[in-house]
């Protein structure tokens, strides 16, 4: 039981429609008890003088005994699968506020697909444990408790008799119950395999054709679509098999009834009232029988669900307001780097005494090869990956110890993988701010350099962008991001080669416009152009982790290093392009 405790917090606010599920399910058990007993005693009655009037009384009493019991039915069921859906939503919230607070190596060791799973086979899990299973649970306690007194009232042995054949109804109906559930999910799986092969040959299409691989997935495709009959196959097996197996167990305890109560009704031990009454009663039994077995079988798969649900919610945000964080007003955007250095993993540094003093408003180039650390160097300011205590500092305090929700309030960023919504262009760039006005969206968009004229987006603002924004060339996703960014008006803003995909005179324009959104903040941006590094006020060059060199464009091609010979290079580049 203890398995289950981090669910009891989640039933707390509901407890009032648990009780009162749970009594309606005792009286809708209880007040049912009483349609055998009423037609046992009409049966009775009828080798006495009965007149046909107290017949018809007991057939309305039946039929009104029917409509109470069915009253209570609708209202356990309304109350407790109704409580069900209230956990889930709790359990989905929680869950999914957790996942939102959790480290991005997290998602690094945890696939998309296993907390999609998490999400929702685990929680569908717990809730049939919380509704349904209680629900049929309490059912069964009562009513097989209520109709096996009734029985010994009538006759002791004949129920032990009958009784006896019944524990195998639980057991037939757990071992098919899990052996199908397993069938089942294996079924899942393969339509879940196959929906990706085609949702993938569908996004992918294009390479698929320009790789001439048509055939080839098409076989691939038969082969898994091959494997999904195959499994639902032996599916069908299992379950076809079920209900006679279940079938003929009854029947054993039925024929037992009808024998030895037959030899009793003979005998004159039992009435002919009573013999029916019994039958029925061991038909009631049969239902609660079955559930004892559905239920240990969603009682295993809740607590195991439960338990890969509570390992998320277990595992601690890795970065979290620090316990004595400094409330800030407001932020200049002076950041400094104190001899920072930063892994990800042990023994394999990213980035190597990093000492860099940026004053609130300076703008900061950083360019170097790939690998160089670059990514990593902006995404320790606003958390992305915590830096080490005490070595980032913004105005003067430990980085660590600003309040997320300030620090990140102050910071726009866009990443050097662009990720858009499916949604229009003006969800999209207003994501970060939603209540901007248009005036502002559409002038965040012209500072990103984009024209959200009629030519290219139609439907303006409300142009749908398309899954992940598959309807933009790489450099109008690129500036939606940037938009993005700007729209935010951060005081820090930090551009991970955000223009890579336009051409080098887009990129040099849309920079000189930002001039103007540049002044007052401070600004970090990656690029691998020096003819965009060229107009900040600093340029660092990251080599294996280090600043290799650091200056302005003038004082590095003095120096002659890397940076002069980037320059050179791209300059021959530039010559050899307009030459041709
Ligand atoms: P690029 O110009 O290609 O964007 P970059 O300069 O931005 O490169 P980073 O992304 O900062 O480089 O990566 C620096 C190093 O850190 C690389 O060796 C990379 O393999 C490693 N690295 C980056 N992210 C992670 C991560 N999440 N876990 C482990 N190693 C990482
Ligand atoms: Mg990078």
């Amino acid at each position: 039981m203890n398995k289950l405790e981090p669910l009891y917090p989640y039933f707390r606010p509901y407890r009032r429609q648990l009780n009162l599920g749970l009594v309606c399910v005792a009286l809708s058990s209880l007040i049912g008890m009483a349609a055998p007993i009423l037609i046992g005693v009409a049966i009775d009655a009828l080798w006495t003088e009965i007149s046909p009037r107290m017949l018809l009384i007991y057939g309305v009493t039946v039929v009104g005994v029917a409509a109470v019991t069915g009253a209570f039915r609708y209202l356990q069921r309304i109350y407790l699968v109704t409580m069900s859906r209230q956990i889930q939503f709790d359990l989905l919230k929680a869950f999914l506020g957790h996942l939102g607070k959790l480290h991005p190596g997290f998602y690094q060791e945890k696939s998309t697909g296993d907390l999609m799973a998490r999400a929702t086979n685990d929680v569908e899990a717990v809730r049939m444990l919380c509704g349904p299973a209680i629900m049929y649970g309490a059912n069964t306690v009562f009513t097989a408790t209520a109709a096996i007194a009734c029985m010994l009232f009538i006759h002791p042995g004949l129920t032990l008799m009958s009784v006896a054949t019944l524990p195998l109804v639980a057991v037939v109906t757990k071992v098919f119950g899990a052996k199908i559930h397993v069938l089942f999910e294996r079924v899942q799986d393969q339509f879940s395999t196959l929906t990706t092969r085609v949702q993938e040959n569908l996004a992918g299409a294009r390479v698929v054709r320009a790789y001439v691989q048509e055939a080839s997935e098409e076989d691939r495709f038969a082969v898994d679509n091959q494997e999904y009959v195959d499994r639902n196959k032996l599916l069908i097996l299992w379950q076809s098999a079920f209900s006679p197996m279940l079938h003929l167990v009854i029947a054993v305890g039925m024929v037992a009834v009808l024998f030895y109560g037959g030899v009793l009704l003979i005998g004159g031990e039992i009435t002919l009232g009573e013999f029916v009454t019994f039958n029925m009663f061991f038909g009631i039994l049969v239902w609660p029988m079955m559930a004892i077995g559905w239920v240990i079988n969603l009682f295993q798969r809740a607590t195991a669900s439960l338990g890969r649900i509570q390992a998320i919610l277990d595992t601690e945000p890795a970065i979290r307001d620090h316990p004595s964080a400094v409330p800030v007003e407001t932020v200049d955007g002076a950041v400094r780097f104190r001899d920072l250095s930063f892994a990800y993993e042990p023994d394999r540094p990213v980035l190597a005494d990093i000492d860099l003093d940026v004053g609130a408003g300076v703008t900061v180039a950083v360019v170097g090869r790939t690998g160089s650390g670059k990514s990593t160097l902006l995404s320790l300011i606003p958390r992305l990956v915590d830096p080490p205590e005490d070595r980032l500092l913004l105005d003067g305090i430990d980085l660590r110890r600003v309040p997320l929700a300030t620090l990140r309030g102050a910071i726009g960023m866009v990443p050097q993988e662009t990720f858009l919504f499916s949604t229009t262009m003006r969800d999209n760039i207003a994501f970060g701010r939603p209540q901007s006005s248009d005036e502002e969206i559409h002038r965040a968009a012209d500072l990103a350099g984009l024209d959200i004229d009629a030519d290219t987006f139609p439907k303006g603002l409300d142009t749908i962008v398309g899954e992940r924004g598959i309807t933009l060339s790489g450099g109008q996703k690129q500036r939606v991001a940037l938009a993005r960014a700007l729209i935010r008006e951060p005081r820090i803003l930090l551009l991970d080669d955000c223009l890579s995909a336009v051409d080098t005179e887009t990129e040099e324009r849309i920079l000189q416009n930002l001039r103007t959104v540049f002044s007052g903040r401070t600004v970090f941006f990656v690029t691998h152009r020096v003819s965009a590094a060229q107009m900040a006020d600093l340029i660092i060059v990251l080599d294996h982790g280090r600043i290799a060199e650091r200056g302005s464009h003038r004082q590095l091609l003095d120096h002659d290093g890397l940076y002069a010979g980037l320059y050179q290079r791209q300059r021959l580049e530039e010559q050899l392009a307009a030459a041709v």
